[in-house]
């Protein structure tokens, strides 16, 4: 009998519904002929859900999130959708916090015939992960922050409980990456600690995670310098651990390098839940007119596969999500049938196809 797993699926706003459904056609078609089943739940949230109810994320949304043995989220939010306080509906971090989603897993990639701005040395590729701690950090006061007329506070929060979490985890990504030949099992921890004393207090915990795993490689970087080495040297990364919004900023350069947001996928993981979601936002300049890159998500729900099928030891999972990720490698490298984004015209209905062919359920 087929191992079943729930997937709540959250298809948000903007270009977040045109994204998604390539995506679950193509995890759909692999799990019908694979050894797994995947049975997708949708369930309403984000700006225009709040526009028209009030609610940007209902009890009942929450409830299924919990309740499945994944989540996929497209992307939520409109700048025309705003709270009184003039913030942002984003019931994406609502739910990295709720089900304290600690890891934010951010992949960056890049192979020959990747489009990048950088200007790649021959035999060089760039195949290393950010980790972005997403429940606390300068996030911790979201929502919160003091206002008065002259003076505006917001809080950074760093806790040895989450930091020991979000390190072991780092360790164990590096360990597992080495396990697969992509990686060298080296942890590398981005702060500010000659500055701020939270940030010496994280490097002290992270240098105790690192005495627990002496097989692995674990080091310190500056986050301004990190930024630097990420555009003259990223080849030389493996994992990185870093805070909240330092992670939230890098991210974006790292998807940056990758030739724009519609190529970089990610995860936020917590102990017992995992939201697989595009690091892009919802796009509103684009929505509406079945233009929009298809592959971070696609590639997110490979990132997805992958995390179930380790899980819960179902290899073949695991080997589908290798699969959809180099089924999207070779279509970005081949360039025949690319985004705007990506500098063609092919709608996301053309790249999603393109993808399947690759994985021959077209
Ligand atoms: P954005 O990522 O939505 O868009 C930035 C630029 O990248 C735009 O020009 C857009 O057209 C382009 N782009 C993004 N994804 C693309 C794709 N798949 N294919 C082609 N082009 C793509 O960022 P923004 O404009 O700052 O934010 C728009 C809304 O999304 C805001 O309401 C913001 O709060 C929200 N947002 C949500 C998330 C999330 O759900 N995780 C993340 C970031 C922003």
């Amino acid at each position: 009998m087929k191992q079943q797993f729930d997937i709540a699926v959250f298809e948000g706003d903007g270009i977040g519904p045109e994204i998604m459904k390539p995506t679950l056609e193509i995890l759909a078609r692999l799990s019908d002929s694979g050894g797994y089943h995947l049975e997708f739940n949708t369930v309403p949230a984000g700006a225009a859900h709040y526009a028209q109810t009030g609610e940007s994320l209902p009890a009942a949304s929450m409830a299924a999130a919990r309740d499945s043995h994944a989540i996929l989220l497209s992307a939520m939010g409109l700048p025309s959708v705003r709270y009184d306080d003039g913030t942002e509906i984003s019931p994406q971090i609502d739910l990295r916090k709720t089900l304290t989603l600690f890891a934010g897993v951010r992949p960056v990639r890049i192979f020959p015939g990747q489009r990048t701005p950088l200007k790649m040395p021959d035999g060089k590729e760039v195949d290393f992960v950010l980790i972005r701690e997403s429940t606390e950090g300068l996030f911790h006061t979201q929502g919160r922050g003091e206002i008065t007329r002259d003076e505006a506070r917001e809080t950074l929060l760093i806790t040895r409980d989450i930091s020991e979490k979000l390190f072991r985890f780092a360790f164990g990504l590096a360990r597992e990456r080495k396990a697969r030949g992509r990686g060298k099992g080296r942890v590398t921890c981005v702060d500010k600690a000659n500055v701020f004393r939270a940030f010496a207090f994280f490097r002290e915990i992270f240098d105790a995670e690192a005495a627990k795993n002496p097989d692995l490689i674990a080091d310190h970087a500056y986050v301004d310098a990190t930024a630097l080495w990420f555009v003259l040297k990223p080849w030389e990364f493996d994992v990185l651990v870093t805070e909240n919004m330092f992670g939230d900023i890098l991210s974006d350069l790292g998807a940056g390098l990758m030739g724009g947001l519609g190529v970089a996928p990610s995860a936020d993981i917590g102990l017992d839940h995992a939201v697989f979601q595009p690091c892009h936002g919802s796009a509103p300049d684009i929505a509406g007119h079945g233009i929009a890159n298809p592959l971070a998500m696609i590639l997110s729900g490979a990132m997805m596969l992958d995390w179930l099928g380790l899980r819960h030891d179902v290899p073949q999972m695991v080997a589908d999500g290798t699969r959809v990720r180099e089924a999207v490698e070779t279509v970005i490298a081949e360039g025949r049938v690319l985004t705007a984004d990506l500098g063609g015209s092919a709608s996301t209905q053309d790249a999603a196809v393109a993808v399947m062919a690759q994985l021959d359920i077209a």
